[in-house]
């Protein structure tokens, strides 16, 4: 990473600098942008992990004068280009700080969830309802650092913007609202409020996307924690297995498509492009549900056909993301459970054809 020289900003008459992370008055300037500033090198080092190192050159080049005047008839096309390119940085900032809030990296979320923040008010003037899944990002990770009252007010301001502008349970994020919620009451230890409103969340998604979608899988993922702190294990088992059900069909289909698409590309070097299909945000949810039912499974002796599937899931998902030996570990695992449980006749011819397809790639893998 190119690091930064900062230095102390020349602030012009009436115009005063924000920090991205904390608001307060800021004293130092990335300068390869010149777009954000911070309070202290401590934030600036926060901002540059949690997101600015993925966007910082972008953001140069959206924001450089333009080398020359620009014809009006050439003004719409190019107010276009901006706004496009400015949504296209939305969408990394949201992407980068839900993968940070999946992986438990709190502090990293909120310099992420800024930043796309910002550039929602440059493009709409107003907070509007297009923000609301930054707030929600926010409100999580602010749950997740024990800050209860702050995370409170951005759920409140995701509320408040749903009401305002008409928000459309139709949208595509409708449903997150009622799964931030949840994690609110279960924090609260309102475990029975935190189920119901799993019960929209699910509702919604399922209305959105079907029953069976990665998108409705969070909310039996949650509703089956609930449900292990109230201290029942079936009910609790039986929405892990929905869990593994739906993503080993996502990471099944992905993994097929992949291999299909390797096999027409007979150039060796191509494989050691990391490609795959799932974006940052998902890679990093489908890590966190599947390993924590893979702890948990395990921690009880389970030997079951889910278990299985799980490994499975597993092996598929590593495979996408280019970690081949981690893929062939539980691949294995799936196959010394079924062996041992005597079933899955299907799964195991599955498992046979993906182990000999994954196998040869190992030497093409550059994270080995
Ligand atoms: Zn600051
Ligand atoms: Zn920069």
């Amino acid at each position: 990473m190119e690091t930064k020289q900062i230095y102390p900003l020349a602030i012009p008459k009436g115009k005063t600098h924000k920090c991205i992370v904390c608001n307060r008055l800021a004293w130092i300037m990335c300068q390869t942008c010149r777009t954000v500033s911070y309070c202290n090198k401590e934030h600036q080092e926060l901002d540059q992990r949690g997101i600015h190192q993925l966007i910082c050159t972008t953001l140069r080049d959206l924001y450089a004068e333009p080398k020359r005047v620009i014809r009006k008839s050439e003004k719409e096309r190019f107010l276009k280009k901006l706004l496009d390119a400015k949504l296209k940085i939305i969408n990394v900032c949201l992407l980068r700080a839900q993968k940070n809030l999946f992986e438990g990296n709190y502090q990293l979320v909120k310099p992420a969830a800024f930043q796309s923040m910002r550039l929602y008010k440059e493009i709409y003037k107003t907070q509007s309802a297009n923000a609301i899944p930054a707030f929600l990002v926010l409100a999580e990770a602010l749950f997740g650092l024990d800050r209860l009252q702050e995370a409170c007010n951005y759920l409140s301001f995701a509320i408040e913007c749903r009401v305002k502008s008409l928000y459309n349970w139709k949208s595509p994020n409708s449903y997150k609202v009622y799964r931030t919620l949840a994690k609110m009451y279960l924090v609260k230890e309102e475990y029975q409020l935190s189920i119901e409103s799993l019960a929209e969340d699910i509702y919604f998604a399922s209305e959105l996307y079907g029953t069976q979608a990665i998108q409705t899988s969070g909310g039996y993922y949650n509703m089956a924690n609930v449900y292990f702190y109230l201290g029942k294990p079936t009910l609790t088992n039986s929405l892990y297995k929905k869990v593994v059900d739906i993503w080993y069909k996502f990471l099944k289909d992905m993994s097929d498509k992949k291999l299909a698409e390797d096999e027409e590309d007979d150039n060796p070097l191509s494989q050691t492009i990391p490609f795959h299909g799932l974006d940052e945000a998902q890679a990093a949810e489908a890590k966190l549900y599947l390993k924590s039912i893979y702890e948990w499974w395990q921690a009880s002796k389970s030997n079951h056909m889910h278990f299985a599937k799980l490994c499975l899931g597993l092996a598929f998902l590593y495979f996408l993301i280019l970690e081949t030996k981690e893929a062939q570990h539980y691949a294995t695992e799936a196959k010394e459970i079924l062996q041992k449980i005597k079933g899955g006749k299907e799964m195991l011819k599955e498992i046979r054809i993906f182990l000999k397809t994954v196998m040869p790639r190992e030497r093409f893998n550059p994270n080995i």
